[in-house]
């Protein structure tokens, strides 16, 4: 499978890690859309949120804590998690992935979406 992401997982490309644990990693988005902008990505391959079964709930559990500690540890004052689901979503990579967006000035965050 011709998988971006499991590729960067496997280290078969490279990124720029920010975490590295044993079900997922994250890493910085090649073309932030944020100061901060990071990918909390599972190392199982799950299209999306709506490929999701009963058995993946730990998997986004620990994808947003995963964030939460992140945003913590760089001490975002705050931020946006988003998902995108299929085309019509904005999504590019068939990879589950979590978007941390976050370090605008205050007052700098834009609107949804
Ligand atoms: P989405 O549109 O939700 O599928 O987001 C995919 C994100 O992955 C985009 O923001 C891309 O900039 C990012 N991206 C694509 N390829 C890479 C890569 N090799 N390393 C880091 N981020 C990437
Ligand atoms: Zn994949």
């Amino acid at each position: 499978m011709d998988c971006i992401f499991c590729k960067i997982i496997k280290k078969e490309t490279p990124a720029d890690f920010v975490y590295e644990g044993d079900n997922m990693a994250a890493f910085k988005d090649i073309k932030p859309s944020a100061p901060t902008h990071i990918l909390v990505v599972p190392a199982e391959h799950i299209q999306s949120i709506a490929y999701l079964e009963g058995n993946h709930k730990n998997i986004i559990s620990e994808m947003i804590f995963t964030a939460k500690r992140l945003a913590e540890k760089l001490e975002l004052k705050g931020y946006k998690l988003v998902f995108t689901v299929g085309r019509g979503g904005g999504q590019l990579v068939d990879h589950l992935h979590l978007h941390l967006l976050g370090g605008w000035k205050t007052g700098e965050a834009r609107q949804l979406p």
